[in-house]
């Protein structure tokens, strides 16, 4: 069975982003909710040296679904939505290669008329705290779906006390997005979505991640690859690391290439890495590649 991708004039490569994102505030990553605790979603792990911890979490599929509406949502030109122009949504996808969301993000349509299935190339991966902090418990005094003024405007309502868990701000979330056979437009799309998504991490409110900074350097904690050949180490932290100050001496480590230490910009054989500042700008210029031909057309 073929993929369904149509044949490419332009050329097809890897991409991946690394990055060390902070939590600026408190978040809340929704998992289930237990009498009256909306609790966050944690993991359970073994470190190397055998301790059992449980650490707050990102989780790349959570991470996926707000950059993909990052797309859906993003404006354009002609006064719609980008989903809302493209007939794309969620679940609702269009599955169609020439839909920029989902011809990188993969489609679906599960409806047997007309069943399609588009792969998707990029793959989130990482989000497992570094710090060993528990989330912190906090009290609100009414759930939010309660908050809606009634239709008849009498129903009495009595606040209903519920208690919310959070992430604690500071903490550290190695992350990494990978694309798999794809063009410089549709990388565009990829870092558009990654750069969009940092601010809108997190449900309900307060929202939003930073890329963390390298204190020694001011530089941000970000690696970007394409490439056809892999060089190099990958900047991906062990999750039995806790100590921040250890995760990002091992991040900047991992994303020097041999014989080119220091260097934030090596071109070798088939493979390109931009590291801190360069690679933020090289974001920034595909994103705007992502405005100009697509939000902009
Ligand atoms: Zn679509």
């Amino acid at each position: 069975m073929t993929t369904g991708l149509e044949k490419s004039n332009k050329a097809r490569l890897h991409f991946d982003i690394y990055a060390i994102l902070e939590g600026s505030q408190e978040l809340y990553l929704g998992h289930e909710v237990q009498v009256n605790v909306n609790m966050v979603e944690i993991v359970k792990l073994s470190t190397r040296d055998g301790q059992s911890l449980e650490k707050c979490y990102i989780s790349p599929t959570k991470r996926r679904g707000v950059e993909r509406r990052c797309l859906i949502w993003a404006p354009h030109k002609s006064g719609e939505l980008l989903g809302d122009k493209q007939k794309c949504g969620i679940p609702a996808t269009c599955a169609k290669t020439e839909c920029p969301i989902c011809s990188t993000f993969g489609g679906l349509i599960t409806e047997k008329s007309k069943a399609r299935t588009l792969i998707g190339r990029v793959t989130h991966g990482g989000g497992v705290a570094i710090q060993n902090i528990d989330p912190e418990e906090k009290q609100r005094a009414m759930h939010p779906s309660r908050l809606a003024t009634p239709k008849d405007g009498k129903e009495k309502h009595t606040p209903t006390p519920f208690k919310r868990q959070y992430n604690q701000p500071g903490i550290l979330y190695p992350v990494s997005n990978h694309a798999l056979s794809i063009t410089d437009q549709d990388f565009a799309t990829v870092a558009y979505a990654f750069l969009d998504a940092l601010p809108r991490i997190g449900s309900g409110n307060p929202k939003g991640v930073a890329i963390a900074e390298n204190q020694e350097n001011n530089q941000p904690l970000l690696v970007v690859d394409r490439y056809l050949v892999p060089r190099g180490k990958r900047p991906v932290i062990s999750p039995s690391v806790t100590d921040p100050q250890t995760a990002v001496s091992d991040f900047v480590r991992l994303s020097q290439i041999p014989e080119h230490a220091q260097e934030n910009h090596v071109e070798l054989n088939h493979f390109e890495r931009w590291i801190g500042d360069t690679a933020l700008t090289k974001l920034q210029d595909y994103s705007s590649m992502f405005v100009d031909n697509i939000l902009q057309k």
